[in-house]
């Protein structure tokens, strides 16, 4: 069987999702959405749902504003709860220069309409009382920002998706992509998609996938552990829900989780995994933990977060996340193939996912990108990127955590 569509988004994910729902608003809903399992079922199944407005280079910061308003938007849309939780964020200053520099792009926020705050240490303990704030400098508050459910979202962007006349198979492999003149040609076990574009969503299965094309990315997934406590005794007896804290001295980020916290850590020596090849048999998995080699950061967050130590570790996490070299996206045409998009290599899908697929999809529907954001575009790259160089970059980027780019390590 044979079918011809506009386009044609590959991966079921929150970002393949944001794409499709970003497609229709703009009224172009003679698309289809290939997923491979189900929706969700890679890495945006077990992801935290930490959404912050706080992102580590100004010129993406409307990508994470945008993604809370566009899944919200289909929230409303779909009727589909999203389980937002708007509790804020603190980004912690551990010197005056992170404090300074926190000050500096406070213009961002103003021009896009979001709240944004520098606060002084007796602040930041009144908006966090478990927070140790001896020694802190300050921090930069986004009480607007917080954390959602990613399964909810992602199904809440896809329902909206349908109504607005989109189409979503899963349980359906793209197991080919082809070029054919000015089309694409996308096979799967039973039919063949003709499409005028392809957007490839599907993470750190991009690199094999766009193999075959001669198209090199250097995209690897690295392991990322997050851990869930007990209950906290503290948090309980708050009648508010705490902020989440980003920490560069601590590489973490810790909010709230019912009556415990939820931690996602940054190993300052990062592991990887599958560098050779993804498992064709590897769906909604988590890896092996290994909390003992996090115990170095892990001491740090407890002294930035004492209550934090005193639950005990209910749940350990150890799931693979996509990254690039420079730690973000890959969004944007492959100039070397037109009609080829990627919307791949998110570590922070959830964070950005919404807002990358809005300006993906404005480029797509309107022929331009909406505005220069050179730094996210595939072509940043080199095609002959070798593997050592790629996976020494992203070990070099993971590890920074939390750290201010262009601050030392
Ligand atoms: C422990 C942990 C905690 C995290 N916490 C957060 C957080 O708090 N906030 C945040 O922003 N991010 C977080 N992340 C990262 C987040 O999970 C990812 O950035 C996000 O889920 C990526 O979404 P995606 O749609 O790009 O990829 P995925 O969710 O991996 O989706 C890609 C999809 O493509 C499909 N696919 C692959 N090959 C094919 C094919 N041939 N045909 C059809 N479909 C195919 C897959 O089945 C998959 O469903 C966390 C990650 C981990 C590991």
């Amino acid at each position: 069987m044979t079918q011809h569509v506009q386009a044609i988004v590959i991966g079921g994910g929150i970002v393949g999702t944001s794409v499709l729902y970003s497609l229709a608003q703009r009224g172009w809903t003679d698309t289809v959405l290939l997923e491979k399992r189900n929706l969700t079922s890679g890495s945006t199944w077990h992801a935290a749902g930490n959404v912050t407005f706080f992102g580590h280079y100004t010129a993406i910061t409307d990508l994470y504003i945008n993604s809370v308003k566009t899944y919200l938007a289909a929230s409303e849309e779909s009727g589909h709860d999203i389980g937002f939780h708007p509790t804020g964020s603190l980004r912690l200053a551990n010197t005056a220069e992170e404090l300074e520099a926190y000050k500096s792009i406070a213009p961002v926020y103003d021009r896009l309409d979001a709240d944004y705050r520098v606060i002084g240490p007796d602040e930041a303990a009144e908006v966090h009382p478990l927070l140790e704030t001896k020694d802190l400098h300050g921090a930069a508050h986004t009480p607007g920002d917080g954390h959602v459910d990613p399964s909810g979202a992602t199904h809440a962007l896809a329902k909206a998706a349908r109504q607005r006349g989109a189409h979503i198979q899963v349980q359906t492999p793209a197991l080919a992509i082809r070029q054919n003149g000015q089309e694409w040609q996308v096979e799967t076990e039973t039919e063949t998609f003709f499409a005028d574009h392809v957007v490839v969503a599907t993470s750190f299965w991009a690199r094999e996938m766009l193999a075959p094309l001669g198209i090199n990315l250097p995209i690897y997934p690295v392991q990322h552990h997050e851990i869930i406590t007990g209950t906290v005794p503290a948090l309980q007896a708050l009648d508010f829900e705490v902020p989440a804290v980003r920490d560069p001295y601590a590489p973490s980020n810790t909010r709230q989780e019912r009556d415990g916290f939820l931690c996602g850590v940054y190993e300052v020596d990062p592991q990887f995994w599958a560098t050779d090849g993804i498992p064709p048999e590897f769906a909604e998995e988590l890896l092996v933990p290994d909390v003992e080699r996090l115990e170095p950061e892990l001491l740090r967050v407890i002294e930035r977060i004492p209550a934090f130590g005193e639950a005990g570790f209910k749940t350990i996490n150890n799931g693979p996340i996509a990254y690039a070299p420079d730690g973000l996206p890959m969004l944007g045409p492959v100039e070397s193939h037109p009609g080829l998009w990627l919307a791949t290599a998110f570590n922070i899908g959830i964070g950005t996912g919404g807002g990358s697929a809005q300006f993906l999809s404005e480029w797509m529907v309107n022929g331009h990108a909406p505005y220069d954001l050179s730094m996210v575009y595939p072509s940043r790259f080199a095609n002959d990127i070798s593997k050592e160089t790629a996976l020494a970059q992203i070990h070099a980027t993971y590890a920074k955590g939390y750290i201010m780019p262009g601050a030392p390590a």
